[in-house]
């Protein structure tokens, strides 16, 4: 068992071979599916203003109350590790101005949440977003929904569920405020301790609490669209229309509020069978946020990526194996071999040829030893002989046959079964 030290923080995990071979895959799918729907990446600092958050997601919401890593740096200034990506996106478009109005922009990167660590939740998790700005209108959250899912299929994954509600417009919040409150009124008694402060703080997160007693008495309630104006309601209509429009199958759930203060009209959550108690792979919604006097509208959602994983290890288990690399290892028999080796192994490289040898001018064994460990397919012998003649020993390291070639030969041979292109 390594020592304490050595593990990284709870929670937090080094991310390395070859499970980063399935983190980049998915990663470059995101890339070529944001693209074609005309989507540019943003990197947006770690570190913010711990007001872009509090602000934006609410201040009685989880993550900000309970989630939130929240420090004074040494001058003083209270600062927060990004727990989202869509707050400092919007700072960002809100900088921007006019620039920014109708900006498409998508985000990888990791997100930080003090939460209990268990299966599927981490501290350090990541999130691969996007956000589509401005285009108040159920078309662009139908769009948005569509590009999910395509992205979602493209990484491989066809079981999982699209649960879709609508939070309104902040004219239907004393409406659907009060409603609720006055159903609720009879089974207070019953609720649990943090649904009885919800009630006057954050009354639609009731409908989501994850307590059997509370879940219970939420399924007897009227649904949040009931309190909701006629427009309202009908712009959720409009979304689900143009979804079958596009074939897109979702389910309508009432209860479905998401836990930001943010959203306006259309929320999604997007679930996955294999990922047990925390089953949701992503989140998405329309979202109206006022900072520093301006007001950006938008429509986003955020796809967790060790969930994604999960997911797709369950359909493919050896998904993180990656493709299986060509790699061809130098051998050298004598110092001008080696130094011909050095040279030979940078014009390989220089043609795509992934390539390596020892540099420690180790024993013919040893390097054998090497050459096996390297997983490469091909070894290239040379020694005095070789250099003398202007030939090489070219082994394939799978069925151990070997022959001699000459240069032309051996570039023909490794570029055509050993270029990574
Ligand atoms: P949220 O905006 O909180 O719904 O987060 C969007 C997505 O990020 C979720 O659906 C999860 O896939 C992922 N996510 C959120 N929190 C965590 C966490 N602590 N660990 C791993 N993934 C997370």
């Amino acid at each position: 068992m390594a020592s304490e030290e050595l593990q990284p923080i709870q929670g937090m995990a080094d991310l390395a071979p070859p499970e980063i071979n399935l983190w980049q895959r998915i990663e470059r799918s995101s890339r070529l599916i944001f693209e074609r729907y005309g989507f540019g990446e943003i990197r947006t600092p770690i570190l913010e203003k711990a007001s872009v958050f509090i602000r934006s997601l609410g201040d009685t919401t989880d993550v900000v109350q309970k989630e939130m890593y929240l420090f004074e740096d040494r001058g003083g200034r209270k600062v927060a590790v990004r727990p989202e990506g869509t707050a400092s996106v919007i700072r960002y478009v809100a900088l921007k101005g006019q620039d920014a109005q109708a900006a498409r922009l998508y985000y990888i990167g990791p997100m930080f949440r003090c939460e209990r660590p268990q299966a599927g939740r981490k501290r350090q998790f990541h999130q691969i977003g996007a956000e589509s700005i401005g285009g108040d209108c159920a078309a662009a959250d139908a769009e948005m929904i569509a590009m999910q899912v395509h992205l979602l299929r493209e990484i491989g994954l066809r079981d999982f569920k699209i649960n879709v509600n609508t939070r309104g417009l902040p004219e239907d919040r004393v409406a659907v405020t009060t409603g609720l409150r006055q159903a609720l009124e009879p089974h207070i008694p019953q609720l649990c301790d943090d649904c009885r402060r919800r009630i006057d703080t954050n009354i639609l997160r009731v409908l989501d609490c994850k307590n059997d007693g509370c879940k219970a008495i939420a399924r007897t309630l009227p649904t949040v669209t009931s309190f909701m104006s006629e427009s309202s309601r009908n712009y959720l209509d409009e979304v689900l229309r143009l979804l079958k429009l596009l074939e897109i199958d979702v389910n309508v759930n009432p209860m479905l509020i998401r836990g930001l203060d943010y959203y306006v009209h259309t929320v999604w959550e997007i679930t996955h069978p294999a990922l047990g108690s925390q089953d949701a792979l992503a989140g998405g919604g329309r979202y109206r946020i006022t900072i520093s006097d301006r007001t950006v509208e938008g429509v986003g959602f955020a796809m967790g990526v060790e969930r994604l994983i999960m997911a797709v290890q369950q359909d493919d288990p050896s998904a993180a194996k990656g493709d299986a690399k060509n790699m061809v290892w130098l051998v050298s028999f004598g110092q001008a071999a080696f130094e011909e080796n050095l040279k030979l192994m940078q014009a390989l490289r220089f043609r795509g040829v992934r390539c390596g040898m020892d540099l420690s001018g180790r024993g013919m064994k040893a390097q054998m030893r090497a050459a096996d460990r390297s997983g490469a397919t091909a070894a290239v012998i040379r020694g005095d002989t070789e250099l003398n003649d202007g030939t090489f020993q070219l082994k394939d390291m799978v069925d151990g046959v070997q022959v001699t070639v000459a240069m032309p030969e051996l570039l023909e041979r490794l570029t055509s079964k050993l270029t990574i292109s």
